[in-house]
């Protein structure tokens, strides 16, 4: 039997309601596909800082080095708010990104078919349902260059004193961009084989770079068919055309925006699952893209949904089991399709379930597959 290792970071406000309902799917799908999964939970974020005195505890980045995958709920919360900086929960975020080399960040957009009202789009542009994977570059880029802030001395043609000066880098080596083509390619292999590059190579060297490592790294990848897009173009094709689109990958900046819009299309941050990923074999870390939502912590309100299927992300992408990821993500569609809600997805008069009635669907639904 297999076993792997999963490290739980179960964290703040909602964080350990929505793990600990993808952990009973977890073991749901384990017991159907011949192997185990061995969970250790440690702290980070608010909960860390009251009991360890830290955001990131040592023993925790330990534990998640030493795993197959790493599960994480959500940091942070109205109580650590008034700490600075590096001492905040979210600090725990950075840290781990850092400490486990995960430079890719993956963000899945579904939106499924049962939930369009829920989409600002009209119906006819979302009636196929939505489902995009934005592959954003995470470790590079304007977000980690050299950046500054000095006097000028220089002024306009009109003679105003330019004043003050700022300036942030965007830089991108070969193989920093080579690392992150190859996730975008892999995940295009996996689905339906069309990546789409954003980029602005009209303008920036570093995006002809990106275009030029695009030209040498397809050839490795011949079945999948690639188009180059501008940034700015793709900000407008994600709101008439999603359906067409398939896997986007970008630099950090540009895919800390388009992953905000193409999540915005789903209605609903409760179903968005998110994944982050360093060199093949090391640990990933699955997260849902909502927070600690203080608002509904403890009252059984979470939608589960969005870390249930970080959890299919994590079968597929770090624990090598793509038939128990299809599992779950069918589980989800099915509990959909009859109609059960979360109250953050539920229009009009439909049921509304918590947290634990809405695992217990989940379940029921794995139980049939
Ligand atoms: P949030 O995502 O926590 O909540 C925004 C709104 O969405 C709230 O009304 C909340 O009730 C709702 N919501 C979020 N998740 C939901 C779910 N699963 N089901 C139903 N409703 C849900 O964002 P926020 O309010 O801006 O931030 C709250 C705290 O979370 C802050 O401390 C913030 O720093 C932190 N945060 C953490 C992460 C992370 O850990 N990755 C991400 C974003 C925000």
């Amino acid at each position: 039997m297999i076993t792997k290792k999963i490290t739980v970071i179960p964290g703040d406000g909602i964080g350990p309601e929505v793990t600990s309902s993808a952990i009973r799917v977890l073991d749901e799908v384990a017991s159907s596909c011949g192997c185990r999964f061995e969970y250790q939970e440690v702290p980070a974020g608010g909960v860390a800082i009251d009991t360890c005195g830290k955001a990131l505890p040592e023993e925790t980045l330990e534990a998640a080095k030493a795993s197959d995958a790493v599960l994480l709920g959500a940091v942070g919360g109205p109580k650590w708010d008034g700490l600075s900086g590096d001492n905040r929960p979210e600090a725990a975020l950075l840290g781990l990104r850092k400490g486990l080399g995960l430079y890719a960040n993956l963000r899945l957009a579904v939106l499924f078919p049962q939930l369009k009202d829920a989409s600002p789009l009209k119906n006819e542009l979302v009636e196929n349902g939505v489902d995009i994977m934005i592959v954003r570059e995470l470790t590079g880029g304007i977000y980690f260059g050299e950046r500054g802030l000095a006097p000028s001395d220089g002024t306009l043609e009109n003679g105003t004193a330019k004043g003050l000066e700022a300036f942030d880098v965007e830089r991108y080596s070969e193989a920093e961009i080579d690392r992150i083509l190859k996730v975008g390619f892999t995940l295009a292999m996996q689905r339906k084989k069309n990546l789409i590059v954003v980029d602005k190579a009209n303008i920036l060297e570093t995006s002809r770079l990106w275009r030029k490592r695009t030209a040498e790294i397809s050839k490795e990848y011949p079945e999948v068919s690639v188009e180059f897009m501008y940034v700015d173009n793709a900000s407008m094709q994600l709101l008439r055309r999603p359906s067409s689109m398939d896997v986007i990958v970008t630099s950090n900046m540009f895919g800390d925006i388009l992953s905000d819009e193409a999540g915005m299309i789903t209605g609903s941050i409760g179903m968005l699952p998110s994944a982050s990923l360093g060199d093949p074999g090391k640990p990933g870390m699955y997260e849902p893209v909502h927070g600690s939502a203080p608002d509904i912590a403890g009252k059984d309100m979470a939608n589960p949904l969005a870390t249930i299927l970080s959890c299919a992300m994590m079968l597929r992408s770090s624990l090598g089991l793509p038939e128990a990821a299809d599992k779950v993500e069918q589980a989800v569609r099915n509990v959909l399709a009859a109609g059960y809600r979360t109250a953050d997805i539920a229009q009009g008069s439909e049921e509304v379930l918590g947290t634990k009635a809405m695992t217990e669907k989940v379940l029921k639904e794995l139980r049939k597959l």
